[in-house]
């Protein structure tokens, strides 16, 4: 399977982890759209929140555990935003699911 974020897991891509565990990877966003912004990405191929399902489902809330848990490392104590984008128009563009965690900048809303 050509997958970008399975090359970065499995280390064929060198990439500086922030977290690893059993269950996930973090680093940091390549193309970083706030002062903090590293991707929490599950190890198991899952492509979107789309394939979410009763099997797997633990993944999520394990996810937003890791936020918790790097945001305060990373002192982000007023704040941050946890996204997910879902398939094309949720703006996906890397087809193994992950979580983006941003802070360090009062983020905006609506999104764009
Ligand atoms: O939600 P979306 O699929 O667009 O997010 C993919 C993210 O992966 C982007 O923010 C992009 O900058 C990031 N990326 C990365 N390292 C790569 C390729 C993409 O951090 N080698």
């Amino acid at each position: 399977m050509d997958c970008l974020f399975c090359k970065i897991i499995n280390k064929e891509i060198p990439t500086e982890f922030l977290y690893e565990d059993d269950k996930v990877v973090a680093f940091n966003d390549i193309d970083p759209q706030a002062p903090i912004h590293f991707l929490i990405v599950p190890k198991e191929h899952i492509e979107s929140n789309d394939d979410i399902n009763d099997e797997n489902s633990h993944i999520v809330s394990h996810v937003f555990q890791v936020a918790k848990k790097l945001a305060k490392e990373n002192g982000l104590k007023s704040g941050y935003r946890i996204v997910n984008n879902c398939k094309e128009d949720g703006g996906q563009s890397v087809n193994h699911i992950h979580f983006h965690v941003l802070g360090g900048r009062q983020m905006l809303w609506p999104p764009g």
